[in-house]
């Protein structure tokens, strides 16, 4: 089937996968989808789709799927209905206020979710529970990106569109992969330095766009800043800034002179092992575009000084001029998940409000009082690894994770599995009975994507429709069902009865989305927030005349390079990179089941050959990796894609258990987990 045949009249929705958005005609046969195809009029794909899109389907009937609630007994979880699985999530949640108040309770909301049901949690947490700890897996992911362009330019997205980027004539790509992570946007990227873009690709990896690259710059795990401040260094030596547009709208060039008077190429090459002829190649071919574009992705944001990084790379944009000038495309994140932009603009995160009001600011939260009729607690909640310390201390007494496998995600898994195992109840919703749901005190089973009623954002901030083509398994609800059974099992009645009147709703609360209801999305297809009123389309370019900080300038940052936390040493030789490939998402629990795990049956451990041969190690080999938190068994692959003295690997298989190795280390901002630098030893015989 195309899209064309006339049989294939499917259910248009977006991709539940990654973060570009594709649009799919989903045609169901027999309660099946029998084919997802990409739409040729959907306004991020273009008749694209990749492999997980396209074929990643036979999750939803898989016969693991959870179709029942479930509840533990005498230690063992065992079936139950609904009114007894909701009674006891009610009865452990009234404990655990009763015990410890309500910030004993925390909820963390999922990226694969609805905008509607993370706002819905969110405003579960805030007017029912009476806390903010409420965040999401954009703490793991993009919360640096989210801080830093907030710093930087006043407002948490990115700055410019997919078809503005396409029509840059110079690309720099850093710390992303995005012909295996974003693959459709990959192509689009490709397409446009094969017309004729210069292309630098900054990446310890050679990841699939760096084939293609006049520059590859190959930074040791855990150095950008020091990378960018070289660039920086070379674009202020050689007079390649925007010397007009950095006095009348920019602030901070002085005091970043003075750090960059630090970072001349030569060091900028010590400290990142990029040779400094490579580190000017990039200044320059950036530095001389008429149109830069920058795209990042997590390798940016996944370190010890994540935010750091983002602000440092928005440096170079600001000192050419190139964001809110149309004289370039800015700085743009790739999204991981294909609801993190969404979830954090919902508010279900600890410090801020639908629409990025702050909790602390009465003003903003007289806002949302005035459309809740209830008051909103001022102090903020906690971040996902103080959840975790938290229950680990014995201060959080529930726990609340929504379609999210943290066993399997997060990093330092052990400690993970410890907090879960110490907090005295737990509720997960979720497909399957993961890692996160065996541990338990009640597992509610949740719906999928295809299976959801709502809107998702993606990574250029286009909220998009998201329809039903199937109805959920069994007895399996949506999370929006779910938080509004909750409620009322508290004698809480949520309002909002439907994912369009949540909407409607929110955009009450903040004007970024005043304008965009489900039947604007009907008619429109997708409409990029801030958009405050329903007459005019979204701001899909987010800054013209004036940035969003207060003084209405952009703000560069003198952040000096500091080394990451962990370090390579006698006992822990090699640095690890984590990161996704193709054919598969996060923890895998979806692609996992189905023909998508015929293409990729494993995580494999990519090693340069001359440390596999340092080794003893051979292609296929099963292979024994230890931090200092953990230890994970994989599969050896050696390829020249990874530099020696570095290892890299997905984290797609819970059972190799990657994220027993990372570290504990966090962005000193904003708590992200630095999965890009551990420090790793192999061994290929202590496997036997
Ligand atoms: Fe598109 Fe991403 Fe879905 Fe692939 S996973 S079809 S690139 S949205």
């Amino acid at each position: 089937l195309t899209s064309a045949d006339p049989r294939a009249a499917g259910v248009r929705t977006t991709c539940g996968y990654c973060g570009v958005g594709c649009t799919l005609d989903l045609v169901v046969r027999d309660g099946r989808i029998a084919a997802a195809l990409p739409a040729r009029d959907g306004p991020v794909n273009r008749g694209h789709a990749c492999a997980k899109g396209r074929f990643a389907h036979g999750f939803l009937t898989s016969p693991e799927r959870l179709t029942r609630p479930l509840v533990r007994r005498d230690g063992r979880l065992e079936p139950a209905d609904w009114d007894e699985a909701l009674a006891a999530v009610a009865d452990g949640l009234r404990r655990a206020v009763d015990a410890g108040g309500p910030d004993a309770v925390a909820a963390i909301s999922s990226a694969r979710a609805t905008n509607e049901e993370n706002y819905l949690l969110q405003k579960f947490m805030r007017t029912v529970i009476g806390t903010n700890n409420i965040d999401n897996c954009s703490r793991l992911c993009h919360a640096p990106s989210a801080a830093g362009l907030t710093a930087s330019f006043g407002l948490p997205g990115g700055t410019d569109t997919l078809e503005g980027i396409e029509q840059a004539d110079c690309l720099l790509v850093v710390g992303a992969n995005p012909v295996e992570a974003h693959p459709v946007v990959g192509a689009r990227l490709l397409q446009r330095a094969l017309r004729g873009a210069g292309l630098v690709v900054a990446d310890p990896r050679a990841v699939g766009l760096a084939r293609h690259a006049d520059v590859h710059l190959r930074p040791r795990p855990g150095t950008n800043v020091a990378l960018f401040h070289g660039i920086a260094h070379v674009l202020l030596a050689e007079g390649m800034t925007d010397e007009e547009f950095l006095r009348e709208r920019a602030a901070g060039l002085d005091e970043l002179r003075e750090t960059l008077a630090a970072y001349p190429p030569e060091r900028a090459a010590a400290l990142t092992g990029v040779p400094a002829p490579h580190i000017t190649a990039a200044a320059r071919l950036y530095g001389r575009a008429e149109r830069p574009a920058v795209v990042y992705g997590l390798g940016v944001t996944e370190h010890l000084h994540g935010t750091d990084g983002v602000r440092t790379l928005a440096n170079l944009a600001i000192l050419r001029g190139a964001v809110g000038t149309g004289r370039g495309f800015g700085i743009n994140p790739l999204r991981g998940q294909n609801n993190v932009q969404g979830a954090s603009d919902m508010g279900a995160l600890p410090e801020t409000l639908p629409g990025y009001g702050k909790v602390t600011d009465p003003g903003a939260r007289s806002r949302a009082e005035a459309v809740w009729g209830t008051p909103v607690p001022g102090r903020p909640g906690l971040r996902i690894p103080q959840m975790f310390a938290a229950a680990r201390a014995g201060e959080l007494r529930a726990l609340w994770v929504v379609g999210e496998d943290v066993t399997a995600t997060d990093p330092d898994a052990g400690r993970v599995a410890r907090a879960l195992e110490t907090c005295p109840f737990t509720v997960c919703s979720e497909l399957f009975l993961s890692g996160t749901a065996r541990r338990a005190d009640v597992v509610l089973p949740a719906a999928s994507w295809p299976e959801k009623d709502g809107t998702f954002t993606n990574f250029d901030r286009r909220v998009q429709r998201v329809r039903p083509a199937l109805a959920p398994p069994g007895g399996a609800r949506t999370d929006f069902w779910i938080v509004h059974a909750v409620a009322a099992a508290l004698g809480a009645d949520l309002g909002c009865p439907t994912p369009a009147a949540a909407l409607e709703e929110c955009g009450r609360v903040t004007g970024l989305f005043a304008g965009i209801t489900h039947a604007r999305l009907d008619e429109e297809g997708a409409v990029p927030w801030p958009c405050p009123d329903p007459r005019r389309p979204g701001r899909a370019r987010l800054y013209t005349r004036r940035f969003a900080t207060p003084d209405g300038r952009a703000h560069l940052s003198a952040a000096p390079y500091l080394p990451p936390g962990e370090q390579a040493d006698d006992d822990y030789p090699l640095i690890m990179v984590t990161g996704r490939r193709l054919d598969h998402y996060n923890s895998g629990s979806m692609t996992r089941r189905g023909g998508n795990l015929l293409l990729a049956p494993a995580d494999l451990l990519d090693l340069h050959p001359d440390d596999a041969a340092r080794h003893g190690l051979r292609d296929g080999q099963p292979v024994l990796v230890e931090s200092r938190h953990g230890r994970a068994r994989l599969t050896a692959r050696i390829s020249d894609d990874v530099s020696p003295g570095q290892v890299f690997c997905a984290f797609h298989f819970p059972g190799s258990g990657v994220n027993r190795l990372t570290s504990g280390h966090t962005d000193t901002a904003t708590s992200c987990p630095e999965y890009k630098v551990t420090a790793v030893r192999v061994d290929a015989h202590r496997t036997r």
